[in-house]
């Protein structure tokens, strides 16, 4: 299995630090407002990840924080902090605006099919933690007090820069004039603010305050995962400041390699832009889901391109993913139909050959840096051949169907379900489609009639495909 490591700048030989087991750190969301279909890319690189290093036997502890306090406007060390200024929009506690946002993250990491983090730490509930690796940075000679602040001094820790490829030189060049005067060099950052004005407080040896946001990262994986730990991921604005700073702060902490592969997502694009909450360019799940788009055809177009290439978010690509979708589907509804209806018997060798090649194909892919195109390439060669193949028995259609459960098993976009409707219904809804195409509204109405009359309904999604539920179920 190979990834490129943000720190080496290579595709890498993953090697684990236990044999057969992965440990994995997520930034997660900043939960000041909904999040949008850009973070959920990062979100979704990290689940394809995981679910890959499942597929391949590995056991995955992954950690996903929720930052609900101490990051600020400009991503550094200045201007308001997130919550804050959301909760003094809204009128509300900042403790309410992050349970409200996060809900809105765990439910739209739901829609998506995301499987659930080990755990979701917030960093409110991890202030001690935060204080104990401060306070042996300022022991060990790398942070310093001043009035309440304490900093990160950065000229202390020679490999600072090592993950992002700036040098302190060119920093300090591009720094503003008004830096804080508080600080020995302006790259500098914040462990623990003191601002009496903030909304959220806690003590400290250094008197009330906040942590500054990179040390909840250090403070949280180290907890769950150990100081050292396999693999850290992200959107690509994080590589600097964050998690150069997270490094700064683990390294020099604990003495050990704090992360051996850093993984990055680029961004997700929208009218050639980076979508971002502070844009307000941006789309969330919900409101994809709401202008009736389906969730796995979200789930599929977040994840259909390779994620160290920025993705241009366009209704069409998210047609596009239903009807990818729709043709796996429709294979597995006339495959499951053999399963359950033809005869037993042997599989016949060149069946055998196809699922294993596919498999085989599909892991390869994945295994090179997480190369989806050519893995979703495996797949729909395989579903071509499997729609090829005739007088299936229900062996061999059981078999096919275990192949198309395991690719989905990372791909995650099959929903449960679905596979129940009859053959019949979908052929009269094939019927439909093709009549709608031609505009022979009278066919397409006819065959509207009959599946509602065996029970079922059809309804239209925007990408030309269309959705059959049993009459009177929701969703
Ligand atoms: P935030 O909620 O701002 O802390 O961001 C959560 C995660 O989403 C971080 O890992 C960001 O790097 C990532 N992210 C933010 N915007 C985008 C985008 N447009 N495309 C991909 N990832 C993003
Ligand atoms: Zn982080």
């Amino acid at each position: 299995m190979k990834l490129y490591n943000t720190l080496t700048h290579k595709i890498e030989e993953f090697v684990p630090m236990q044999q057969g087991k992965v440990g994995m750190y997520s930034c997660g969301p900043t939960v000041y407002s909904h999040p949008h279909i850009g973070n959920f890319r990062s979100f979704l690189v990290a689940d394809l990840l995981k679910r890959f290093f499942e597929f391949k036997g590995f056991q995955v502890t992954h950690i996903m924080n929720i930052t609900d306090v101490g990051h600020l406007v400009d991503d550094a060390d200045e201007g308001a902090d997130k919550l804050e200024e959301a909760a003094k929009k809204q009128k509300k506690d900042p403790m309410e605006i992050a349970q409200f946002y996060t809900d809105s993250f765990m439910q739209a990491s739901k829609l998506l099919n995301i499987k659930p983090a080990n755990k979701y730490p917030k960093a409110t509930e991890h202030i001690n933690e935060m204080i104990e690796i401060i306070k042996k940075l300022i022991d060990k000679g790398y942070a310093y007090v001043v009035d309440n602040n304490v900093y990160y001094n950065v000229e202390k820790f020679a490999d600072y820069g090592k993950l992002s490829g700036n040098t302190l030189e060119e920093l300090n060049a591009g720094a503003r004039i008004e830096v804080n005067q508080e600080k020995t060099n302006p790259q500098d950052f914040a462990l623990w603010k003191h601002d009496p004005k903030h909304l959220q407080q806690w003590d400290s040896p250094w008197g009330k305050g906040f942590p500054g946001w990179h040390i909840e990262c250090s403070a949280m994986s180290s907890k769950y995962l150990g100081a050292e730990f396999d693999i850290h991921t992200g959107g690509e604005d994080n590589i600097f400041p964050h998690h150069e700073c997270e490094i700064a702060q683990s390294e020099a902490a604990s003495g050990k390699k704090f992360v051996h592969y850093w993984l990055h997502t680029r961004f997700l694009m929208f009218d050639g832009e980076k979508m971002s909450k502070s844009k307000g360019n941006l789309y969330t799940i919900q409101e994809l889901v709401e202008k009736g788009f389906r969730k796995n055809a979200i789930r599929y177009s977040l994840i259909s391109s390779h994620y160290r290439q920025n993705y241009n978010f366009t209704f069409d690509g998210l047609k596009a993913a239903q009807q990818a979708i729709d043709k796996i589907q429709q294979c597995v509804l006339r495959l499951e139909d053999l399963r359950k209806n033809a005869k037993a018997g042997e599989i016949r060798p060149e069946l055998k050959d196809l699922s294993s090649n596919c498999l085989k194909d599909f892991d390869e892919s994945l295994s090179d840096d997480l190369n989806i195109s050519k893995a979703l390439g495996v797949c729909f060669d395989f579903i071509r051949e499997a729609n090829k193949a005739e007088n299936m028995n229900s062996t061999e259609a059981a078999a096919l169907l275990d192949t198309i459960n395991k690719i989905d098993s990372v791909l995650g976009v099959l929903e449960a379900g679905e596979s129940e409707v009859p053959v019949n219904i979908i052929e009269l809804a094939e019927k439909r489609k093709a009549a709608k195409l031609a505009k022979d509204w009278k066919t397409a109405d006819a065959m509207r009639a009959q599946i509602t009359s065996l029970g079922w309904t059809v309804e239209d999604t925007p990408g030309g495909g269309y959705r059959l539920k049993r009459a009177g179920e929701a969703g």
